[in-house]
């Protein structure tokens, strides 16, 4: 975030700002770039709607011109508009193309309990992709409830309800560029 952009007023504390982000994306693309040389196919998957500015930026991030590389997306729903996991993942888009013997990498928002993330895993797994990782952008280690692989991971975070930069509160701050606490006052009543 530029100096001269205001936070949000229901932002409580700035947790990463546009220029950090941009600065992990970019290392984790590096990396990506460098572990799927080779690969014959390559499809991200972007988890709807969080990890849309997070996608976005990390294609461009990539550079594997000798693989084809292609995005596909998936809406799924575990929170409603409350702030804890419910556990329960319902499907409301699914993939448009096979994935059957391709690379596949699950591009995702945040982690909480890894409950979401586990039943997706094991949902395109049935599918056989040629190899499955993720690559998430937040991850609350104390918040998880089971063992999930997480291949690329942004930034390890404290239990604090996050927003911006694709990710909301009953719809709202995606637009936000950078990732901040959410004021407490503003879901807790
Ligand atoms: P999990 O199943 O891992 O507990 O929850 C994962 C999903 O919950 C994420 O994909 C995201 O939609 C939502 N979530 C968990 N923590 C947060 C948070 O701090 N902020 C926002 N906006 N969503 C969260
Ligand atoms: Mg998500
Ligand atoms: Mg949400």
């Amino acid at each position: 975030m530029n100096s001269n952009t205001n936070l949000h007023p229901n932002v409580k504390t700035l947790l990463f700002s546009e220029n950090e982000i941009k600065e992990r994306v970019q290392q984790i693309g590096r990396e990506i770039t460098k572990d799927y040389q080779g690969s014959k196919e390559l499809v991200l998957i972007g988890i709807l709607k969080g990890s849309f500015m997070f996608m976005s930026d990390l294609v461009r991030a990539i550079d594997l011109p000798d693989t084809l590389v292609t995005l596909d997306f998936m809406s799924i729903s575990s929170y409603g508009a409350s702030t804890t996991s419910s556990g329960v993942v319902k499907i409301n888009m699914d993939l448009k193309e096979a994935i059957e013997g391709k690379d596949v990498i699950v591009v995702e928002d945040i982690v909480d309990s890894g409950l979401t993330l586990k039943h997706l895993l094991e949902l395109l797994q049935s599918r056989k992709p040629k190899s499955l990782a993720t690559s998430v952008l937040l991850r609350k280690k104390e918040g998880l409830k089971v063992e999930v692989p997480v291949k690329y991971i942004g930034f390890d975070i404290p239990m604090v309800f996050i927003i911006g930069y694709g990710l909301d509160f009953a719809e709202r701050y995606r637009e936000l560029p950078y990732l901040g606490e959410l004021k407490e006052e503003c879901y807790k009543h």
